[in-house]
């Protein structure tokens, strides 16, 4: 299934997209979750970010022709970082572009988001921890992550962590097709059978580290390909069987 946050008649609701329709349900899919009677055409009503987390966890260089086109070597453990959740922003919602970087980049990722709290899991479990996958887009002012040892004022400006546009949960999350277009025009094309970690080792290198709670996420690192965007621009994330992510660039 596609599940989506929403909003419509003034109200933030979760369904299930079916074709041009949100079916209603009702509760959270971290818990009870039941279909309901009410069906909502997607074209009237707000995709909201599809999920709540208490923190957000970014993985760097984790393919290896990213690591390569930013001349870095591929780590032996994930290399982690966090952003922050005021960075949030979901579908459509405008990216702003900040002052204080001439160079700011896309990054298309496939992000996890965890179904319930999640300590110490081993790679041969971690599945049941994951609800789904959804499309990330961890924006980066490059020119200040080339210049500082930390990754936090690179990645954490508002608005730098578009998210959307639906979990999807059934998916083969280490076997996905993963896009970039901005402008109509294709940057990225990549496949996440290039994780140099898949989705099953992150989960458990993760939750050794903390605590996933219900509707956290993880973003798993972007393929090569990286490059700058400009005001004015569109960007686009795609992945197989998840959908498309866009998102309009402001000064
Ligand atoms: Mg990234």
């Amino acid at each position: 299934m596609k599940i989506v946050r929403f909003k419509a008649a003034g109200k933030t609701r979760y369904g299930v997209l079916d074709g041009t329709h949100i079916v209603e349900y009702s509760g959270t899919p971290y818990g009870t979750f039941k279909k309901a009677r009410k069906r909502w055409p997607v074209k009237q009503v707000v995709l909201l970010t599809p999920v709540v987390p208490t923190k957000i966890v970014g993985l760097a260089l984790n393919y290896r022709e990213h690591a390569e086109e930013m001349r870095l070597a591929v780590p032996e453990e994930p290399l982690i970082f966090l952003k922050p959740l005021t960075a949030l922003c979901g579908p459509d919602d405008p990216i702003i572009y900040p002052s204080q970087t001439n160079r700011v980049d896309y990054e298309g990722e496939l992000a996890i988001v965890i179904r319930k709290r999640c300590r110490h899991a081993t790679p041969e479990r971690a599945r049941e921890y994951v609800l789904g996958y959804t499309c990330l887009n961890d924006i980066t002012a490059r020119d200040i992550e080339l210049r500082e040892h930390h990754r936090t004022r690179a990645k954490a400006f508002d608005t730098f962590c578009p998210i959307g546009p639906c979990i999807a949960t059934n998916i083969d999350p280490n076997a996905a097709e993963i896009e970039t277009w901005v402008n109509g025009e294709r940057r990225q094309a990549g496949n996440t059978k290039g994780f140099v970690f898949p989705v099953e080792d992150v989960v458990a290198r993760v939750s050794a580290v903390m605590t996933l709670l219900a509707g956290d996420v993880i973003a798993t690192g972007t393929p090569a390909g990286v490059g700058p965007l400009q005001p004015g621009d569109r960007v686009e994330v795609r992945i197989d069987g998840i959908g498309s992510l866009k998102n309009p660039v402001i000064k």
